[in-house]
């Protein structure tokens, strides 16, 4: 039986659309560490306190809902859902099949 709910986040990236630097052995538990870090290659801040708050609302909401909802079944059907995040504290949240 697996959790309801399984949050993938992790990886940092910078928000600016002109620079590629990406780090996505980041943990999202260490995102503490990158709070208004600026960016190795164009100085970018690459995690806004917005949003840090964002991600960890989520990581919150996951382990709420897991307490909630009850444990799925191994061949259960499941469903993914991306957000993305650019830095002005707004979450774009995506569901891919
Ligand atoms: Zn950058």
């Amino acid at each position: 039986m697996k959790d309801a709910l399984e949050m993938n986040m992790g990886g940092i990236k910078c928000d600016n659309p002109n620079c590629d630097f990406n780090d996505m052995n980041v943990n999202a538990e260490d995102y503490k560490e990158w709070l208004n870090k600026p960016c190795p290659k164009c100085g970018e801040n690459l995690l806004t306190e917005e949003d840090y708050r964002n991600t960890k609302f989520l990581l919150e909401m996951v382990k709420v809902a897991n307490r909630i909802y009850p444990k799925r079944k191994d061949d259960e059907e499941i469903v993914t859902m991306s957000v993305a995040m650019n830095g002005d504290g707004e979450m774009d949240f995506n569901i891919e099949k």
